[in-house]
């Protein structure tokens, strides 16, 4: 197949976060499988540099932007056999510091960005020398596309338009004003339309034009047809349930592996544990944590500091946590409040809490390799990855069972020596507290704990996977 993915961030070109990894991870597999792929990055300040050796295909992609004629230019980058990436340059929307805004704030203009982001993509595909047979958009910066597609193009070109929803809680919201840079006319202002509550809503051009909707699993693509998780488009996704499937992410094992990580003390797999110790060691060395109290259980954690992960709970729960034995490391940044309060109970529990406020990509590596079990306390989940690292790992998690994560932890059952790890479904802490405590009992049991480490380990949550279950929704007619 000829496929055309198009987002807004991409590994190894530019990333905040999970986004990019399935960007670039997805990209990479489909051509692997021996699919055609061509992928579309706005470029950014931070890419100019990486693509100098990147060919201008056009330089007059043109494109009406409310009373604007806007004029862009295309970029391709041949990155691997069948995989090309295609950056869209426009120095006046894109040529700046940040991505989506600087010091903690958006740029006014990000619906005028994104909006010719998205038509210079349908506009630039007559240029390509390829005949896509499906358009895959990804997220609300890239929702118009569907939409666009089907007015510009689509009468004479038959293609399957995806739509994949990474996050409901980013909808692209902006002043009723901004529509007029859609170009489209009055009447798709409105319920049926791009409108929300008085507002312009561009993730629903993606979910209600595209052919195909996605959400990055399977609970969670049951979850947003529900007023607690919908966040107010649940009507509209159960009216479009017909088209709506999920597909898990999957996890990186080249970068994520403790047979090959670069990162640990001692690499290891499930048959040679004894060097998972020691990397617990040189974990508690690093977060100057007791390396003698080595036998006793370890809880990682590395998370935006933020409510949807549920920091706010174990924040509330480390001195019990404490008490029943086990020790904690916490890495993370985010919500300076909860900062704070993580830091006082580091120093109130200095040899039991070890925590690392900032980004540090060395030491996420160290947790998940070094830390006994892994905790995931989400009050949402779309899809989550560091539970699929953990288990890769042997780090058994204990998470809420929530979108993604209630998709890939199932609860061990002593009886059948079944399942992955351990899961709770309210969010508060004492259910929260119980699950650690199963966990903890466990762990007490060596044989049932190697069993769950075996079980975890055994686990296959590779790209090819679900870059397969995407080429079924493509290929479905
Ligand atoms: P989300 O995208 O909602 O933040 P995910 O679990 O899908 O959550 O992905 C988070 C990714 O970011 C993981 O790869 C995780 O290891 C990484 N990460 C999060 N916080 C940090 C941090 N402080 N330092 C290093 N890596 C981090």
């Amino acid at each position: 197949m000829r496929i055309i993915i198009v987002g807004s961030e991409m590994t190894p070109f530019v990333k905040t976060g999970g986004l990019a990894d399935v960007i670039g991870a997805l990209s990479r597999e489909l051509a692997a499988l021996g699919h055609e792929v061509v992928t579309f990055l706005p470029l950014y300040r931070a890419l100019k540099d990486k693509v100098a050796a990147a060919q201008c295909v056009s330089n007059n992609i043109r494109v009406p932007l409310g009373g604007r004629s806007m004029v862009g230019a295309i970029y391709e980058l041949q990155l691997a056999e069948r995989q090309r990436v295609v950056f869209v340059r426009q120095d006046e929307l894109f040529d700046r510091a940040g991505l989506y805004g600087e010091a903690d704030r958006d740029y006014v203009d990000n619906a005028a960005r994104y909006l010719f982001f998205s038509k210079a993509v349908v506009a630039s595909i007559p240029a390509l020398r390829f005949v896509p047979d499906v358009l895959h958009a990804h997220d609300w910066q890239a929702a118009f596309v569907p939409l666009w597609w089907s007015r510009m193009l689509a009468p004479a070109w038959r293609l399957r338009t995806v739509f994949t929803i990474h996050n409901l809680a980013y909808q692209g919201l902006f002043p009723r004003d901004q529509f007029d840079l859609t170009n489209l006319p009055a009447d798709y202002f409105g319920v049926k339309g791009l409108e929300f509550y008085g507002q312009l809503n561009l993730l629903k051009a993606g979910i209600l034009y595209s052919d195909v909707l996605t959400a990055v699993s399977q609970h969670y693509a049951e979850e947003i047809q529900t007023k607690e998780y919908g966040c107010g488009l649940e009507g509209l996704l159960r009216s479009c349930h017909g088209k709506l499937h999920g597909v898990l992410n999957g996890a990186d094992y080249t970068a994520w592996n403790p047979r090959t990580d670069r990162y640990i003390t001692a690499n290891y797999d499930n048959h040679s544990l004894a060097n998972k110790v020691t990397c617990k060691r040189a974990l508690l060395e690093t977060l100057k944590l007791p390396v003698e109290r080595a036998w006793a259980p370890v809880i990682g954690m590395v998370s935006r500091i933020v409510e949807q992960k549920g920091c706010d709970l174990v924040a509330e729960a480390v001195p019990q946590i404490v008490m029943m034995g086990a020790s904690l490391a916490i890495l993370g940044a985010g919500d300076p409040k909860l900062e704070r309060q993580l830091r006082k109970l580091a120093e109130r529990y200095p040899t039991r809490l070890g925590l690392k406020i900032g980004f540090d990509e060395a030491l996420a590596h160290q947790i998940e390799a070094g830390a006994d079990m892994f905790l995931m306390p989400s009050r949402f989940e779309p899809c989550g990855l560091n539970q699929m690292y953990s288990l890769r790992y042997g780090t058994v998690p204990i998470v809420r069972a929530t979108g993604g994560l209630a998709d890939t932890v199932e609860p061990y059952n002593p009886g059948t020596q079944t399942g992955n790890g351990f899961s709770f479904d309210d969010c508060t802490p004492e259910t929260m507290l119980a699950a650690v405590a199963r966990a903890l009992e466990t762990y007490r049991q060596r044989q049932h704990w190697v069993r769950v480490i075996q079980n975890a380990m055994a686990c296959d949550f590779s790209w090819r996977k679900s870059a397969q279950q995407y080429l079924s929704l493509y290929q479905a007619t």
